[in-house]
């Protein structure tokens, strides 16, 4: 090989192991990046496995969880998929649902997941709640009770809720049923036991107040009588505190009876002004004791007549002002009446606002607890039981309402309450279009006329506002037909400014007790507080008071006499027995002056004569007989005036006692009008009665009817169901010897009932039977012979041991015998002449007056008078029908449902009036 081929080689070899370097560095390099990719690589493979490792055991760790939970829940978890098919659930469901696991469910539908344990009626509505979910989306929350095929249940409160994922997609039902059986039964065991708690209050309440009653009724007549000053003080004390306990008792037994629900609304139909008014001017009374101002604001358009529980109202709306007035010191409350017409019924509104004490913010939500008096050291003084809110919460609940309150402590709270009453007549309680002619002068310094000027401005009236008789001078108002004066101003002194002004009419407003002190002018008045209605009445023709309800009561009975020129004199230190007088005198056409006690009497005696003077009998520091004894003395111009006293003194003697210390005669209180108007008729020169009344027509026909004829005993009595004619038949005709027996009987037959009713409640059977068969004897003998005949049955009954047919007599016979007692007591009288049958019995217009006072006496909860009037009522009526509607009224009340004795009371006027 030459040198040149040498080279040229080994520079090709050279050149290859060059390249091949370059490979082996390559592939070396190459080799390094594959042992470190293996490596890594391996590392990766490596946290690979580690990380696939710890992943499953997570996976299992969260499976053992998932099993764990699944297994354990108390509750009734379960998942459905769209098709409402189940898919995975709590181990509970299975056992529950009568399977043993998770297979023999999965994949069943929901209607037959259920179906072993569960009534299907169940199943279908929780199916359909399912579809309901799974169309709307949106989850399904309540409680209900779920009922077994083997007629065994559970209480469950259930969700059902859609299972929806990130991006808004719905999966399906996710179904829980959370267990709440021991829960629900153990509330309803405790509210049972409240209830039964409350029914025995309820009943023991009741149990308390017939006593109270007696203690307050026969305490009020105790101090009727002679006492000497220190036992007048003691039974004074007596009536008080029987007076705060029994309203204490009332409100015990009202919130009981609402807490065992035995509280009926009843729902009668109402006339919403008569209505306001009675509650104003009760409330207006105390107001006036702590000078607080009363402001009334009516929404004229109201419907005049509504139909709802207007007693239940009352008591509500009395609470809430009487608080206003318990709890202000000073200023003012006010009373906003409005209403806003749903669907046909009124949703009436009260809002009653006042300036008093307030209520801390935090103490509000414990108001309507029951018990509850908060700030009890500022209120310590106040009387109550802290349950008036209460009970006036759960009645506005049960008529569709409720109650809000507001307050600012220090300031003055605001009551708010609303319930839904139905229109009778709704026609607004007053005609605004009547008013747009009249234009009046409002004269009065005080914040009275604050109120009125609102009045007449609701009711688009012009007016002017005058604070003085300067104002009044300088004031011009062409064509003014009404002057409304506040009583600080004296009339006769405006009629002599504005006698340029023929005919305007002059319209005095008065406190009741200012009132008192004057003697009237012919004026118009408006009593206070002031309503929109009583100026609505005066402005429409200006009859004012005389337009009262006093007046409609009593107009059947009055409206055809007149006296003229009369004026009479009433005193009585009771406000409203006053103005009831006073009003039932001025219907008769009578001008009346008041008097509220003895010394005023006395002085406006030795100012003015009067034709005739009511004078109370029992006032503080000078009496009626001391008053009356003194103007007999010492008055020029009445010193032979007659003076009728008015008494509730039914203690025998003491009429006599009353005419030896010179008084003429008596009217008992309540008055009755009947009474009232012989008195007038009596007392008043007969060429002032300008026509006779109504009733003493019927009475003189009836008198004229009968004249020559006495009582027909035996006819009356055989109309009234017993055989008297075969009685007298039997005894030949001997009246006497009848009279004789009748009036045996009225003698011993209320103690022989007594004492049959003892011997049924003792279940002394021996004794029983001996006790019917007098009374058999005794009512064959005066030809009662169908109850007879029923005693006789009961002596059987007795002897043989059969007790449910006393059972099932007994007691509807002893309802008659108390029926013909009461008729014995007025007949046997009126047959041995001593009593004028005329004025008791039968006779309808003093049964419709009775029957009016006793639904009255109901509606306010007057119970003693009530019962004072159904007695009378037993006693006068000669008709079956009535005496057993009676009878109705008689064992409502006993059993303490004087709601239903007061519907009843009303069926009565309306069959009977
Ligand atoms: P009572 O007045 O018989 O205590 P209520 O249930 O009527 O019972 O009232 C409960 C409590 O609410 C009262 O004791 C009183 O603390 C408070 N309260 C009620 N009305 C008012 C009011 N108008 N102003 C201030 N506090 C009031």
């Amino acid at each position: 090989m030459d040198e040149k081929s040498f080279v040229t080689k080994y520079e090709q070899l050279e050149q290859e192991l060059k390249i091949a370097k370059n490979e082996i560095v390559r592939l070396t390099r190459n080799n390094s990046r594959l042992e470190r990719d293996k490596r890594f690589l391996a590392l990766i493979n490596k946290t690979t496995e580690q990380l696939f490792n710890y992943n499953e055991a997570q996976q299992n760790l969260r499976y053992l969880y998932n099993d764990l939970l699944l297994e354990n829940c108390p509750n009734m978890i379960m998942c459905f998929d769209e098709e409402l098919k189940f898919v995975i659930g709590t181990t509970v469901c299975f056992s529950h649902l009568g399977y043993e696991d998770a297979e023999q469910v999965k994949g069943l539908f929901v209607k037959d997941v259920f179906a072993k344990k569960i009534i299907p009626e169940w199943i279908e509505k929780l199916e359909q709640e399912c579809h309901d979910v799974l169309s709307t989306l949106v989850a399904s929350y309540y409680s209900e009770k779920i009922p077994y095929l083997d007629e065994s249940f559970s209480y469950a409160q259930m969700v059902i809720s859609p299972v929806i994922d990130d991006s808004k997609k719905c999966h399906g039902i996710l179904i829980i049923i959370n267990d709440i059986t021991e829960l629900t039964v153990t509330k309803e065991k405790a509210e049972a036991a409240a209830h039964s708690k409350s029914s025995f209050l309820a009943n023991m309440s009741h149990e308390i107040r017939t006593p109270m009653n007696a203690i307050k009724g026969l305490s009020e007549l105790l101090m009727l009588t002679e006492l000497s000053s220190l036992q007048k003080d003691y039974v004074k004390n007596i009536v008080k505190s029987s007076n705060s306990l029994l309203s204490i008792i009332n409100d015990i037994l009202d919130f009981s009876k609402i807490d065992a629900n035995k509280m009926d609304i009843m729902r009668s139909k109402y006339n919403l002004t008569a209505f306001l008014e009675e509650v104003t001017s009760v409330i207006n009374l105390r107001a006036k004791d702590k000078d607080l101002l009363f402001i009334i604001d009516i929404e004229p358009t109201l419907p005049s007549v509504l139909l709802g529980d207007d007693v239940r109202l009352k008591q509500i709306l009395y609470n809430i002002l009487s608080n206003a007035v318990k709890y202000t010191k000073e200023g003012y409350f006010k009373l906003k009446v409005s209403g806003e017409r749903i669907d046909g019924k009124l949703k009436l509104f009260f809002k009653v606002e006042d300036t008093g004490i307030g209520i801390k913010e935090e103490e509000l939500p414990k108001l309507f607890e029951a018990f509850s008096r908060v700030d009890l050291h500022t209120n310590r003084s106040i009387m109550g039981t802290g349950l008036g809110l209460a009970i006036s919460k759960r009645l506005l609940h049960a008529m569709d309402g409720d109650i809000e309150i507001k307050s600012t402590y220090g300031k003055g709270s605001v009551f708010t309450f609303w319930l839904l009453q139905e229109i009778v007549d709704d026609n607004p309680i007053i005609v605004l279009e009547k008013y747009k002619n009249e234009k009046v002068l409002l004269l009065d310094n005080g914040v009275r006329g604050l109120n009125i000027k609102n009045i007449l401005s609701d009711m688009g009236v012009q007016y002017i506002y005058c604070d003085s008789i300067n104002a009044l001078v300088s004031a011009s108002m062409p064509g003014l037909t009404h002057l409304i004066y506040s009583d600080e101003f004296d009339g006769e002194v405006l009629r002599s400014v504005c006698s340029e002004l023929p005919h305007c009419k002059f319209i005095a407003i008065k406190n009741l007790r200012a009132a008192l002190n004057q003697s009237g002018n012919n004026d118009d008045v408006i009593y206070e507080p002031v309503l929109i209605s009583k100026v609505a009445a005066v402005l429409a023709d200006a009859s004012g008071v005389k337009a009262t309800d006093t007046k409609t009561e009593f107009a059947d009975q009055i409206e055809a006499v007149n006296f003229i020129n009369v004026k009479a004199l009433i005193v009585d230190d009771n406000e409203i027995n006053l103005m009831v007088g006073g009003e039932m005198l001025r219907s008769y056409g009578i001008s009346v002056d008041e008097a509220d006690g003895g010394q005023i009497a006395i002085d406006m005696c030795s100012k003015e004569k009067y034709d005739i003077i009511f004078m109370d009998h029992m006032m503080p520091e000078i009496d009626g007989i001391e008053a009356a004894h003194q103007i007999r003395r010492t008055s020029k111009l009445n010193y032979e005036t007659p003076i009728i006293a008015l008494t509730a003194n039914v203690v025998a003697g003491v009429h006599s006692q009353y005419l030896e210390c010179g008084m003429n005669d008596f009217v008992s209180k309540p008055i009755e009008v009947e009474h009232l108007h012989q008195v007038l008729l009596k007392w008043l020169a007969p060429d002032k009665a300008k026509t006779q009344e109504k009733v003493s027509q019927v009475s003189t026909e009836r008198k004229q009817d009968k004249q020559g004829t006495s009582f027909d005993l035996v006819a009356t009595l055989d109309d009234f169901g017993m055989y008297a004619s075969d009685v007298m038949q039997e005894i030949d005709g001997n009246l006497t010897l009848y009279i004789e027996r009748l009036d045996g009987a009225s003698a011993t037959l209320a103690e022989l009932t007594q004492k049959l009713k003892d011997s049924v409640r003792q279940e002394d059977w021996l004794r029983f039977s001996l006790l019917a068969d007098n009374l058999k004897q005794l009512l064959f003998e005066i030809g009662a012979r169908d109850c007879s005949g029923r005693a006789k049955n009961l002596v059987a009954a007795a002897d043989s041991g059969n007790v449910e047919y006393i059972n099932m007599d007994f007691f509807s016979l002893m309802d008659n015998m108390y029926i013909l007692d009461k008729k014995l007591a007025v007949l046997v009288p009126l047959a041995k002449g001593k009593v004028d049958e005329l004025e008791v019995l039968d006779n309808q217009a003093y049964i419709k007056i009775c029957l009016i006072k006793m639904t009255r006496a109901f509606k306010e909860q007057k119970l003693y008078e009530a019962g004072k009037y159904l007695e009378r009522l037993f006693s006068i009526s000669l008709d079956k029908a009535l005496d057993m509607q009676l009878l109705g009224v008689k064992k409502e009340a006993e059993l303490g449902n004087y709601n239903q004795a007061l519907k009843l009371c009303e069926e009565l006027i309306e069959l009977f009036c």
